[in-house]
């Protein structure tokens, strides 16, 4: 196991975002220091923003969650921070603060590493590439599932380089985080499963796969015993279930943060990278077509999917052509360290060109 960092600080409970704005007194040297906020669209217009302790010098930035977000996006943001910091006469902020589902939790954490990290968003995909400490961060998750609070990583579309991929990096990690279930509350349905099934995917795939060890085995399966008591009960977002599926959430990620995906993230890369699906649903979809490779998880998803009532996106792959295939393929097969976690060494002779394909079109 390699030498693991979990996140420093967290506070957890109903009404705990009240207490951001003693978090960010007890840092601030000045006054004047000002506090960077990316914080999902979703909450333009919602009494929660009203709760906020701005100062009149902070930035607060709306983040879209139409997409994913892409490099290029990230480095328009950050180069839009740095000229308005550099205006106001200030090198670098208090801390940059996420507020929302994993895309904003991501371009937070993205955003934190650039502003002390020369170069562009690109330069630091892939693992241990960032050299310096970000802007400290604090998270605060306003949807539960990806685990985007815990872990340490920030996922970022590529498209010149047909990739999604994040910043592996200790310096990805949120210095502290708020996990305040009441903001979950306004989550639409549909999302709600699909985000928190993304907790339970990591982690079967965490505990299917040859990296698999000890402590991330312990997180996991309480985040599994956690989100089978939540999608297997007859109301998912009662207050109770908004908790419980908040900290499998957090589990999950620090579960993650000590091993790795298995079979079903690369192929949901896929389907982001080439046809824009979100990550949650994509993963959704993939489990679906899976019965092969986690046949007793396929069925427990099943039983979840209905207890719910949740309906899945059919037919996405239908009429797509042979490039558009191919494109699946290369972006599925290049996800090397899960692959090699789920299937082994050998995981390009298992997954051909043609089998890949099969199991798209059966999406
Ligand atoms: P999201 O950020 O995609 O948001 C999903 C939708 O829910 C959006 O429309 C958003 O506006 C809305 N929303 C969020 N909070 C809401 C609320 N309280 N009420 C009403 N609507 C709300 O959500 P997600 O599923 O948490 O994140 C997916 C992203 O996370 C992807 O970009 C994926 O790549 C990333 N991810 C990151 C990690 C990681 O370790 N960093 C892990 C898995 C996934
Ligand atoms: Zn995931």
């Amino acid at each position: 196991m390699k030498n693991s960092k979990n996140v420093l600080n967290y506070l957890f409970g109903t009404a705990t975002l009240g207490q951001l704005g003693e978090i960010l007194d007890g840092r601030r040297q000045q006054k004047s220091d000002p506090v960077v906020y990316c914080i999902d669209q979703y909450f333009t217009k919602n009494p929660m923003i009203e709760t906020l302790p701005f100062e009149k010098q902070d930035q607060v930035y709306y983040i879209d969650t139409s997409e994913e977000p892409h490099t290029d996006s990230v480095d328009s943001l950050v180069t839009t921070i740095k000229n308005s910091l550099t205006s106001g006469g200030f090198a670098l902020p208090l801390s940059v603060i996420g507020i929302g589902g994993g895309i904003t939790l991501d371009t937070a954490k993205a955003v934190s590493n650039l502003l002390t990290n020369d170069g562009k968003a690109e330069d630091y995909q892939g693992w241990d590439l960032v050299k310096k400490p970000g802007v400290y961060k604090i998270g605060i998750p306003t949807i539960s599932g990806t685990g985007a609070e815990a872990s340490r990583t920030c996922v970022l579309m590529n498209i010149t380089k047909n990739l999604k991929l994040g910043m592996n990096s200790e310096h990805t990690i949120y210095d502290q985080l708020i996990l305040d279930p009441d903001l979950t509350k306004t989550v639409p349905r549909n999302q709600y499963f699909y985000s928190g099934m993304d907790t339970y995917i990591h982690c079967i795939e965490s505990l299917n796969g040859i990296y698999r060890n000890a402590i991330g085995d312990a997180f996991s399966r309480e985040a599994l015993n956690l989100c089978r008591e939540v999608f297997l009960s007859d109301d998912m977002q009662s207050d109770g279930n908004r908790e419980k599926l908040m900290i499998a959430s957090y589990l999950g990620g620090c579960a993650i943060a000590n091993s790795y995906v298995g079979v079903v993230h690369p192929f949901s890369a896929g389907l982001s990278v080439v046809l824009g699906t979100h990550h949650c649903v994509s993963n959704c979809i993939v489990l679906n077509s899976f019965e092969k490779f986690y046949p007793k998880e396929f069925e427990e998803f099943q039983r979840m999917k209905e207890k719910q009532k949740v309906e899945l996106p059919a037919g996405i792959t239908s009429g797509l052509s042979g490039d558009q295939f191919e494109k699946l393929y290369l972006s599925t097969i290049i996800h090397e360290k899960p692959l090699n976690n789920a299937l082994g060494s050998d995981f390009k002779k298992i997954l051909s060109r043609e089998y890949v394909k099969e199991i798209f079109q059966r999406m």
